[in-house]
């Protein structure tokens, strides 16, 4: 999966192959291209590539019923939100 981020919003989007995607402020568009593997965007926003497996096993552990939510830290380490 590939998303991008916009620094301008922080809003962070996952590119789809249906459509062209914006971000919530507008600077920040991208989406797949034809041949369904790269991608373009308009060079505002940072570009991740994010592997499926990888997101859903660092993610099984975090519960998504947590009031206010969790945070996770640049160092790994997961905040619960009181
Ligand atoms: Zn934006």
């Amino acid at each position: 999966m590939k998303v991008i981020y916009c620094p301008f919003c922080n809003d962070l989007m996952k590119l789809t192959r249906a459509e062209v995607r914006s971000c919530k402020c507008g600077r920040v568009k991208g989406a797949y291209n034809q041949d369904g593997d790269t991608v373009w965007y308009n060079g505002v926003g940072r570009l991740y590539g994010v592997n499926n497996k990888d997101l859903a096993l660092g993610v099984k552990d975090i519960p998504g019923d947590a009031p206010g939510g969790v945070s996770v830290s640049t160092s790994g380490q997961l905040d619960r939100k009181p």
